[in-house]
């Protein structure tokens, strides 16, 4: 078993070393003895240790309470005051401080192993509090951002909606047949733009809770993988998207609508990520337990300094320029990926194409 590690901050170097002799008689490891507020700093940095002694009265420019105030600044280590008097101001402005303990001098055994093992237990208690807390801010900012987005994004297709019904029920019979065409195709879009924004932002928000569920159905990968690419090659004139495969048909047995959330994200971000056109490579490798799919585009590319947010919610990497989008398609990929046992990786470099390989095993449990 690991020792606990203490550092002794004392000024007093018989009453220190006589202390020394105790902790190591109790099986503690002892990390140093120093006389000042300045080394006890210094040493704290270098040991690590689990828990600080320190004397009240150190003399210096700093004394123990502040020494314990400036490493509670940076340090999440527990400091019990060592005191053998101090008078109603010393104490007030140590308890401020709020120690992990008091022993007072001269020192019993029981009580440095007690003080010691309540101080640990305390701040382990502590840190655990603390995480979740972090955790839970963590979570609102993301709830909070995700509201404004969200409504930032549904400002623009509403406005559309509401602009061009207004105009068709005012000016309906005056306005000719194919701009009414037209107008009633921006509605159909933004109508759609809105829905397939809700749906991932649902997508996003069950799989946060754990409440995504797969819904397993077998059916043959090429083909639905040709129709996808297909109607994507239809849609992009620049672009020229093909598919490269090594089977004729595979069967599979996987969540089919959350097979083309992945393809439809990654295969929308290869086209606009690459404004320019070109060629867009679905290749698809499988044997008989895993599919390996690969998204490759010679767009844009991903800057170094943005791959580690990657896959966060809402983050977009500065390179985009006026490329739309909002942030979500990819932690959606992830999350859909994951859900299914896989990983995704990226390969990219920036001006010259990025490449997203997805690797999942063929068949899922329910
Ligand atoms: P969106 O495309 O809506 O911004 P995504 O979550 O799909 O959101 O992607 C996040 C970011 O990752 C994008 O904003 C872009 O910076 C970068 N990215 C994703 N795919 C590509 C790609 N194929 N080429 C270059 N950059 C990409």
């Amino acid at each position: 078993m690991n020792k606990d590690k203490i550092l002794i901050v004392e000024d007093e170097l018989i009453a220190a070393e006589s202390l020394s002799l105790d902790l190591n008689k109790l099986g503690y490891e002892v990390m140093g003895i120093v006389t000042s507020g300045e080394k006890a700093i210094e040493k704290t940095i270098a040991t690590n240790p689990d828990v600080i002694l320190m004397d009240i009265h150190l003399k210096g420019k700093m004394d123990g309470i502040h020494t314990a105030e400036k490493i509670m600044e940076t340090f999440h280590i527990p400091i019990i005051y060592l005191t053998a008097y101090a008078d109603v101001e010393t104490i007030e402005r140590a308890k401020a401080t709020n120690p992990y303990g008091y022993l007072v001098k001269p020192y019993k055994l029981v009580d440095i192993r007690t003080t010691i093992s309540m101080a640990i237990a305390k701040a382990e208690e502590d840190k655990k509090i603390k995480q979740s807390l972090e955790i839970e801010k963590k979570l609102n900012e993301i709830k909070t951002k995700t509201l404004a987005r969200t409504s930032h994004d549904l400002r623009n297709p509403l406005t559309n909606i509401l602009g061009y019904t207004e105009l068709l029920k005012e000016y309906g019979e005056k306005i000719p047949e194919e701009k009414k065409e037209k107008y009633f195709n921006f509605i159909i879009n933004s109508v759609t733009e809105m829905n397939d924004s809700l749906e991932e932002l649902l997508l996003i928000s069950k799989a946060d809770e754990g409440k995504l569920k797969l819904y397993l159905e077998e059916f043959d990968l090429i083909s639905f993988l040709q129709e996808i690419v297909e109607m994507y090659q239809n849609i992009n004139e620049n672009h020229h998207v093909k598919l490269i495969t090594n089977a004729e048909g595979y069967l599979v047995f996987l969540d089919k609508t959350i097979f083309r959330h992945i393809l439809n994200n990654l295969l929308s971000n290869a086209i606009k990520y690459s404004p320019q056109g070109g060629e867009i490579k679905v290749e698809l490798k499988c044997n008989d337990c895993e599919i390996m799919l690969r998204v490759e585009d010679q767009g844009i590319g991903i800057p170094e300094s943005y791959k580690d947010k990657l896959f966060t919610l809402f983050e977009r990497a500065d390179n985009v320029g006026s490329i739309k989008g909002n942030g979500l398609g990819l932690s959606i990929v992830k999350k859909a990926v994951e859900l299914q046992n896989g990983i995704i990786t990226v390969e990219s470099k920036e001006g010259k194409g990025s490449k997203f390989v997805i690797t999942i095993p063929q068949q899922q449990e329910e």
